[in-house]
Parts: structure tokens; C-alpha cells; sequence
């Protein structure tokens, strides 16, 4: 049996404060043909990171909702982890090769982790690469299954993709945060794309009181009299904790006594973490006023809530993102963020909107210092951010997504109701205008909540690419 994770009862009814009753209306009708389908999410790792994070306050929400969905995460140990952080990289564009042994124990660990798999479900959500190979390994049985991808895949090395792509052609469905993130030839022909949400309920979210915030953050050593700026993230090169460093490091020439938290967490699935972690120590030991902390000393959820709200600015100076919950949190406080230009998270920060994005540490700190310098200004950035977040980024637009998905997969709406699909016989590719395969040779594309069907992969991705392009 693949190891559950038990993420207790939650209900709905609580979000009609943040995202109105109309939302959770929607929810209602969304979820009810689908009540009792059972459906599996499937990761690696039950914390750190993003995905953990989405998972722990969806999936009760999924059974509060009706649907009998549970979380289980694959095992595996020190080596097969550190081959799928490989594969991670790779397919965020490191440049790097698998060795034949690293191959075996990718499909090793996968072939023991498919003979864990048992129970009927419905739909199976496989999150990322590290799950992936269990579909094929495993049989797909009578559910439907979908992968949803979390990081950059728009320029994967194209070794280490031609590796990983075999094991994707059998899933249903496919999801990615941005169109640009769909890698080239892919074989899935059922795509959405569908970015990532926040829990404004969770205790990262929830309101705090600024003297509980100061209380927290003064206990573990963060002088509250004195400006504070944080980044959140794994230990991870991708996340650039250097960079941030550097960038503080010359906007504290402007602001005397400026403090940097590197709040980050190591992930089960994430070997790299004590390495990165080395290197921050390395840099920040000769400098009292960086602080570092893990979540392995005690820095959990509401104490990142009180860093997030207590900070003047946060940074996430991600060279490489695939959507960067942390910005959307940070927002959500009402905090200005500066960010890296990478990834999702410019769809979190619209020009004018939450901060600025950057692409270099000088640029990083002239905005670090211009916000602090510039608090009335910082506030109105950060309170539109939060109105962004509001219509775009909380769970229960992320849950109607998901909602829509499997009920397009498991027939409840079934496409055919879809205007496109009434009209198979004459509708026209969006992108070349040829004539469209009718189902269930149709290659399909949810984009914006309306789906499209297209000719060939070649169309669809370019349609996608281009449409990632248009406002
Ligand atoms: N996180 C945390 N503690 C830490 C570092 C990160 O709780 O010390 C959380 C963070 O608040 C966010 C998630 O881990 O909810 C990271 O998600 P994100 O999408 O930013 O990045 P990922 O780790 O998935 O690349």
C-alpha cells in the first residue's frame, strides 16, 4: 500500500468570507454529479515545497465537497530521490545526463512503488516527475489518469525528456501552470492549463494580530524595532538564496540596521537542501544581522505567516520558478514583493501590481531599497497585489479547475457538451484552420476555462505558446 496522509476534515463553508458566496455556489454545482467519485493525488513528499503545500488543503476540501479523494505519497530512498532531484533540474534546463544505474533506479524504485499501488480509483492525479512512472509500470485500470506538472518544463534537456516523455503517452490528461511550460512534442492530448492557488485559511494565511506576529518572530531572534526583509523557499540553487545575499547586501549601505531572514524548508524528495543550506551558513556566519531558519529548527507555517507580514519587502529571487506560491502569500499579507522574472510569477505580478520583478542582484536591491524607502508606495503595491491574489490565486478557483478536469474526464459534463465538439464534423483548428479529428482522437486545451480542440500537437502548442503571448 502506498503511504496515505492524513489531512482530517475541512469545509468549504469557511471561504465565503474571502472569495463570496457566488464562488462556493459554483463549487456546489461543480462537485455535485461527481459525488462519491474517488479520486488519488499522488507526490512524493508529504512537506516542504509547493506541492505538499496545495495538497494538504485541497484534498479535504475535495471531501467536504462530496468526492471521496485521499493523498498517498510514493517512497523512496536517498538515491532514487537524488536521481528525480536530477531529473528535476534537467527538465528545468540543467544541463546534465543520467547514467544507466541512475535510469535503473529511477525504474527500480517506480516498479516497487506500482506494486504498492492498489485500491480503484476513479482519477489519479500523478503530481511531477518523481510519481510519473507509475502509470505505465502499474496499468491504468478503469481510472483516468492525469499528470500535473509543477516546474518550468519549456526547455527541458532534451536527454533527460526523451527518458521521462515514454512514460507520460498513456495518461488521459495534462496539466501545467502556463502554456509556455508545455514541452516540445509532448504526448498528451488532453491539456489545461491551471496555476496554482493559496489557502487564505491555512495558519500560513490566516490574519495575525501584529503583536502575536511580533511576539513569534522576537522569540527566535528578529529585532521587530529594526526593517526586516525575507525570502521563503527550499534550499535549492534554482530559489538563489545567494543572490539574495548579494542584493542585501548593498541595499543595507542605504538602510542602517536592515535584517534578512532566509526562511527554508528541506523536503523529503529534496536531497540538495543540506548543501545549499552549508553554503548560506558559509556566507551569512560573519553577519549578525542575517538570520537563517529551517523548518527542521522550528520555523513552521505561522511563524512563515508572521515573517511574510511582519517583512517590508519579501523576495523571491528565483532564477528558475514554476509558479512560486510564496509570492501570491506574501501578497495576500498585503507585503511587496521583488522577484525574480521567472516562471509563474509574473502571472502573480502584473505590471503595477505587488512589486516589481527583476533579472539581476543590482536591479534586485535598487528595488529592495526603493521600497523601503518609499513605504507609502510600498503599501499600495502590496494592497494590489492582495486584490490580485483575491480574484486570481485562492484554493477555491483552483478547486473549481480541478473540478471542471475530472468531470470532463470521468463523462459527468461530458465534452460533448463543449461547443467545439457539437460541431466535430466542421470544426476548424484555431491555429491553421484545418478540419479537427473528432473525438476521441481530438487533441484538446483548456486555456482560461474554455477548452479548444486542435488538428495536431504541433498546432496546439503553438496555439498555447502564442496565446501565452496575448494578454
Ligand atoms: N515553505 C515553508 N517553509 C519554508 C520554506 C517554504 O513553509 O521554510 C513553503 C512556502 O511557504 C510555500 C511552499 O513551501 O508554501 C513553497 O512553494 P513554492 O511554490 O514557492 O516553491 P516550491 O518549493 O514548490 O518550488
Amino acid at each position: 500500500m502506498l503511504q496515505p496522509v492524513d489531512v482530517g476534515r475541512r469545509r468549504t463553508a469557511g471561504y465565503e468570507a474571502p472569495v463570496g458566496a457566488a464562488a462556493l455556489e459554483e463549487l456546489g454545482r461543480l462537485a455535485a454529479p461527481l459525488r462519491d467519485a474517488r479520486v488519488l493525488h499522488l507526490n512524493a513528499t508529504p512537506y516542504g515545497g509547493g506541492v505538499a503545500e496545495l495538497l494538504r488543503s485541497l484534498v479535504p476540501l475535495l471531501c467536504d465537497l462530496g468526492l471521496r479523494a485521499e493523498w498517498r505519497i510514493i517512497s523512496g530512498g536517498p538515491a532514487f530521490f537524488e536521481v528525480t532531484k536530477r531529473i528535476h533540474n534537467a527538465l528545468q534546463g540543467a544541463a546534465l545526463t543520467l547514467s544507466a544505474s541512475e535510469r535503473e533506479t529511477y525504474l527500480a524504485q517506480s516498479a516497487h512503488n506500482a506494486r504498492l499501488f492498489d485500491g480503484d480509483y476513479d482519477v489519479v492525479v500523478v503530481h511531477d516527475p518523481q510519481p510519473a512512472a507509475l502509470l505505465q509500470l502499474h496499468g491504468k485500470g478503469s481510472a483516468h489518469w492525469i499528470w500535473r506538472c509543477h516546474i518550468d518544463t519549456s526547455e527541458p534537456n532534451a536527454a533527460v525528456w526523451e527518458f521521462l516523455r515514454p512514460f507520460l503517452t498513456d495518461y488521459d490528461a495534462a496539466v501545467f501552470t502556463m502554456p509556455e511550460f508545455v514541452p516540445p512534442a509532448f504526448p498528451i492530448a488532453r491539456l489545461a492549463i491551471v496555476p496554482p492557488a493559496i489557502d487564505p485559511l491555512s495558519p500560513k494565511n490566516l490574519p495575525l494580530a501584529d503583536a502575536l506576529v511580533h511576539d513569534l518572530l522576537s522569540w527566535i531572534g528578529i529585532d521587530p524595532d529594526y526593517p526586516l526583509v525575507t525570502q521563503v523557499s527550499r534550499f535549492d540553487p534554482w530559489k538563489d538564496q545567494p543572490g539574495v545575499i548579494a542584493a542585501y547586501r548593498i541595499a543595507r549601505q542605504e538602510v542602517p540596521r536592515l535584517q534578512l531572514a532566509l526562511v527554508g524548508s528541506m523536503a523529503l524528495d529534496d536531497p540538495e537542501g543540506w548543501e545549499v543550506y552549508r553554503q548560506i551558513r558559509e556566507a551569512a556566519a560573519d553577519d549578525p544581522l542575517i538570520h537563517v531558519f529551517t523548518n527542521l529548527t522550528g520555523v513552521g507555517n505561522v511563524e512563515v505567516n508572521a515573517f511574510q507580514r511582519l517583512s517590508r519587502v519579501v523576495i523571491q529571487k528565483s532564477i528558475r520558478e514554476g509558479f512560486g506560491l510564496t509570492v501570491s502569500e506574501a501578497l495576500w499579507k498585503g507585503t511587496p514583493v521583488v522577484a525574480g522574472r521567472a516562471g509563474g510569477i509574473p502571472l502573480q505580478m502584473p505590471e503595477g501590481t505587488g512589486g516589481y520583478l527583476v533579472a539581476s542582484v543590482e536591479e534586485c536591491a535598487e528595488r529592495l531599497a526603493g521600497l523601503l524607502r518609499a513605504p507609502e508606495q510600498a503599501r499600495e503595491l502590496g494592497q494590489r497585489g492582495r486584490e490580485h491574489v483575491r480574484q486570481h490565486f485562492l484554493l477555491p478557483r483552483l478547486l473549481a479547475d480541478e473540478l471542471r478536469l475530472i468531470a470532463a474526464l470521468a463523462g459527468a459534463h461530458p465534452l460533448a457538451a463543449q461547443p467545439w465538439e457539437t460541431t466535430a464534423a466542421g470544426q476548424r483548428c484555431p491555429e491553421c484552420g484545418m478540419p479537427v479529428a473528432a473525438a476521441p482522437h481530438t487533441l484538446t486545451a483548456v486555456l482560461r476555462g474554455v477548452t479548444y480542440a486542435f488538428c495536431s500537437p504541433d498546432c496546439r502548442d503553438g496555439f498555447l505558446r502564442g496565446a501565452a503571448r496575448r494578454p
